[in-house]
């Protein structure tokens, strides 16, 4: 009897990515917003039920590497592996999830993955050579037109650009312009923000032109993979690192991961600075339409992080570390801070004070202070143990009502790389549950039902544990919400709840809390200031 074929279920595989940063120096803040959006995207993802991929790395094949390392006076694969080591070991320290971390010099499959990739374009005709000659800033790694200067400098590094004439390899750029003018007006590419998409598409309808995507080897140094077939030429580094989100995958190779996690996934996602959107907004799905790849399915652009005021640059000596930021005041205390207080989408500046000051008062005071007085409360009232009311306790109901939409709130606002607006939402739960505390002042409900008088004392003790069991009913929601952004208070707070695994449907009714220790300790007078 034949088979009734059935339709392939929709894949529920997400490839969440975060830019691989130039390693030419230590990790700062702004790379630190990046990989935590991005975590915390693919924590979402997770708890949703989903098979997620995310993806980090480091880009090293840069000319940039080559003068950091030529000033310290150290080879250059010295310094590039030292440096990656600093971003590895961000993981640990902001509580990152990711899969797989690449590094585009050290390894076989990303080398082999970029010749796969420049000779599939190659074969489609869309690698061409020609003489060159234009202004290029070796910050950027990039060639700018006349017209794209501030001033005749660099915007991004306000450094003047050398005049660069050499005989390069050229992408054909211009043959992709309908394709990519079609695929972001059916938002088959959709760009978050909106006015980053208008962007990108305002630069596809003033035209394409074709770009370099080699540099002769001599002006490389030799750092960098030869053009297959030309090793007098070295590849172009945005070129080596756009490929890095495939060659992570196994291009390279003939494993099934492209398969897997690109072609065939839910969503291709990645977040980036707003510096380098027309790189993987423009040269990148048009790369992977030359070589017979799906371009991204999602953009999630994100500003630029000052500190105190100021742009963040070695040049000014503003570079704040994130470590010891984490040493000082936790993990979650910098995620909440960068989730939160950075608008997702847009600029935002990091200052010690602010930080400070988020942390003690919405940390410490809000979050941790309703953990804390909620839970002793039913140390103290009930045992210790979460117990349910009986039927017809009602008077928690708004609050139970706000958390029972929350979650579903949260994850849509993190989808929409919006983290900013889900702790907003979370927060003014935490408001709720506050505001309920007061009015619903267990302390006296808990004098009545200790009342000589047995009506009185029956109706204190009801209304005792549904507010009590209320509360901690709430908490468990905030625990729920909290788990992408802010894992580890998550985790602490489903332990505290009594219940380790921290999963959506489990009963509390039954279950002993512990207030223990403090979430989030308060900070002492004297370092409330830097
Ligand atoms: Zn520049």
């Amino acid at each position: 009897m034949p088979i009734p074929s059935v339709p392939a279920p929709p894949s529920r595989r997400h490839y969440v990515t975060t830019a691989i940063p130039y390693v030419n120096a230590a990790p700062h803040i702004g790379f630190a917003l990046e990989v935590v959006q991005a975590d915390a995207l693919a924590r979402s993802y997770r708890q949703r039920g989903f098979d997620v991929r995310l993806q980090a790395g480091a880009d090293e094949n840069s000319i940039k590497n080559v003068h950091a390392a030529q000033s310290l006076g150290i080879p250059v694969a010295e310094l590039v592996t030292l440096n990656a080591a600093r971003f590895l070991a961000l993981k640990n320290r902001l509580g990152l999830s990711y899969d797989d971390f690449i590094r585009t010099s050290a390894e076989e499959r990303h080398r082999r993955g970029v010749e796969r990739l420049w000779t599939a374009c190659f074969a489609r005709g869309d690698v061409y050579k020609r003489a060159y000659r234009g202004l290029y800033c070796a910050g950027c790694e990039q060639f700018y037109k006349r017209d794209e200067l501030v001033n005749g400098r660099c915007p991004e590094h306000d450094a003047k650009p050398e005049l660069v004439e050499e005989e390069n390899w050229f992408f054909r750029l211009s043959r992709y312009e309908g394709r990519l003018r079609e695929l972001y007006a059916r938002n088959a590419i959709v760009i978050v923000p909106q006015t980053r998409r208008n962007e990108v598409v305002s630069w596809i309808d003033a035209g394409l032109e074709d770009f370099s995507i080699s540099r002769s080897a001599a002006r490389a140094r030799g750092w960098g993979i030869p053009v297959p077939g030309d090793p007098d030429q070295t590849i172009y580094v945005w070129f080596d690192a756009l490929a890095n989100y495939l060659t992570a995958l196994g291009y390279g190779s003939d494993g099934d991961g492209v398969s897997q996690w690109w072609t065939q996934a839910a969503s291709r996602e990645h977040v980036i600075g707003k510096g380098i959107t027309r790189f993987h907004a423009v040269y990148w799905p048009a790369m992977l339409l030359s070589a017979g790849l799906p371009a991204p399915t999602r953009i999630l652009v994100h500003g630029y992080v000052t500190a105190e005021g100021r742009k963040i640059g070695k040049s000014t000596g503003n570079a704040v570390d994130a470590l010891p930021l984490v040493d000082e005041l936790g993990t979650d205390a910098l995620r909440y801070f960068l989730l939160r207080h950075i608008r997702s989408t847009g600029d935002g500046d990091f200052s010690q004070i602010r930080f400070r000051q988020a942390y003690d008062s919405e940390l410490a005071g809000q979050l941790g202070n309703l953990v804390h007085r909620v839970l002793s409360m039913i140390e103290r009232y009930c045992d210790g143990v979460a117990t349910p009311p009986s039927d017809g306790f009602t008077e928690a109901d708004e609050l139970l009502r706000a958390g029972a939409s929350l979650c579903d709130a949260v994850d849509t606002h993190i989808e929409a790389f919006a983290f900013d607006r889900a702790l907003d939402d979370i927060w003014a739960f935490v408001a709720l549950a506050n505001r309920y505390v007061a009015e619903a002042a267990p302390w006296n409900l808990a004098g009545a039902a200790a009342s000589q008088d047995a009506a009185t004392a029956l109706a204190g003790s009801v209304k005792l544990r549904g507010a009590l069991f209320s509360l901690a009913a709430s908490l468990r929601t905030i625990a729920t919400c909290l788990c992408p952004l802010l894992p580890e208070t998550s985790r602490k707070l489903f332990e505290k709840l009594g219940s380790a695994g921290g999963s959506r449907g489990e009963p509390l009714a039954g279950r002993r809390v512990a207030a223990g220790t403090p979430l989030f300790p308060r900070l002492s007078i004297s370092s409330r200031t830097p």
